[in-house]
């Protein structure tokens, strides 16, 4: 295989729940669409469909905003799996 993917297949996982809130709070419901910098990520590597992924970045926006989630991240406190709890150093 030539070319190397990390997300394998395409598909909206908040439309596969049939979610229509996406919860600020909740850093689970989102943490997917997280880079390990915490930045939001492309919609063309999670496969979310415009309409969540507007709510997605909406959500990780606010959850900003009250700590959350980091805006930048050092390079020392750059974690190499998808997601952990940020304050876990
Ligand atoms: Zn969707």
């Amino acid at each position: 295989m030539a070319e190397k993917r990390k997300f394998k297949k395409r598909y909206c996982k908040y439309c596969a729940e049939k979610v229509e809130f996406i919860d600020y709070k909740d850093v689970d419901s989102y943490k997917h669409s997280l880079s390990e910098r915490y930045k939001i990520m492309p919609r063309r590597l999670t496969g979310n469909c415009k309409r969540h992924q507007d709510m997605v970045a909406d959500a990780i926006k606010k959850a900003r905003q009250i700590a959350l989630v980091p805006y930048v991240v050092d390079r020392k406190s750059v974690v190499l799996t998808s997601y952990e709890p940020y304050d876990k150093k």
